[in-house]
């Protein structure tokens, strides 16, 4: 699936922050094409500015970031919650149209193509009965919901994912990822994903980040998902184990292995 093209995003030694404030450092990295890539650490630890790293919103303080060379990719974008209270009346599927404001094209009016994909996306999003209300008077689960279509509408090349199933019920958390995984796993789409689910993240992601107090350890899940690793980036025991063939994340208790 790489091809001869090399990773999508290279990190040398890069570090990253705000100003004078280094946030993260020593990142070292490559994100190839077709990764799962999982962000996981404390509040505050830096995983949201990583992800506004990745999307180059962000220049390092340090070090190097390779992109690779070529068109531009698709990218959907869905931002923490509190970032996504709009300042005007918006409808669901307003929200969801800007998905494909660069296929559209800048002050041009969307055509029956476009409000078809917005359907399909709404309906896989599971919020189709939805479209014509006001994204302000929806819950936060809907809202989401919202995002995640507006993240998916464009058929994204890489996806990059800060928290999309906060405020879910465990049912909308499963279609969510259910449909991420599917663009994953059928398109070999690249995907980054920033949660505090753990067991989501334990379920989904094939490579894994910890961060915590700025450092960035990056691997396989198997490796890097252990109740040790675990336990020293949230200062609490975190085991990890497994029920019938997948594995499960418990917080607190005795022990930390
Ligand atoms: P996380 O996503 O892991 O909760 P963030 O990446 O949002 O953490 O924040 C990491 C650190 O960077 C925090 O200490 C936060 O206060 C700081 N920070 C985040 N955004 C900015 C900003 N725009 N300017 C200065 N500091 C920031």
């Amino acid at each position: 699936m790489t091809g001869d093209l090399g990773p999508l995003v290279r990190y040398e030694g890069v570090s990253i922050g705000y100003g004078a404030r280094v946030v993260l450092s020593g990142i070292d990295l490559a994100i190839p094409e077709g990764s799962f890539l999982g962000i996981v650490g404390p509040n505050g630890s830096g995983k949201t500015t990583f992800l506004k790293s990745v999307l180059g919103l962000l220049p390092p303080l340090a070090g190097r970031i390779e992109r690779r060379a070529g068109r531009r990719l698709r990218v959907g974008y869905v931002p923490q919650r509190q970032m996504l209270d709009p300042i005007y009346p918006l409808r669901v599927r307003d929200i969801v149209l800007m998905g494909l404001y660069r296929e559209i094209g800048m002050l041009r009016w969307p055509r029956r193509v476009h409000h078809e994909k917005v359907g399909s996306a709404l309906e896989a999003a599971g919020i189709l009965d939805l479209a014509g209300e006001n994204y302000r008077d929806l819950t936060g689960g809907q809202q989401l919901r919202t995002q995640n279509a507006r993240a998916l509408v464009g058929d994204p090349e890489l996806l990059v994912l800060d928290e999309p199933t906060n405020d879910m019920d465990l049912v909308g958390e499963k279609s969510i990822m259910d449909l991420v995984a599917e663009l994953h796993d059928r398109k070999g789409r690249t995907v980054l994903l920033v949660s505090h689910m753990l067991h989501v993240v334990c379920r989904y992601v094939r490579e894994l980040a910890l961060i915590s107090g700025g450092t960035f350890v990056c691997g396989p899940i198997d490796e890097i998902f252990t109740s040790e690793r675990l336990s020293g980036v949230y200062g609490i025991p975190v085991r990890v184990g497994e029920v019938g063939g997948q594995r499960v994340v418990l917080a607190g208790g005795p022990g930390g292995g």
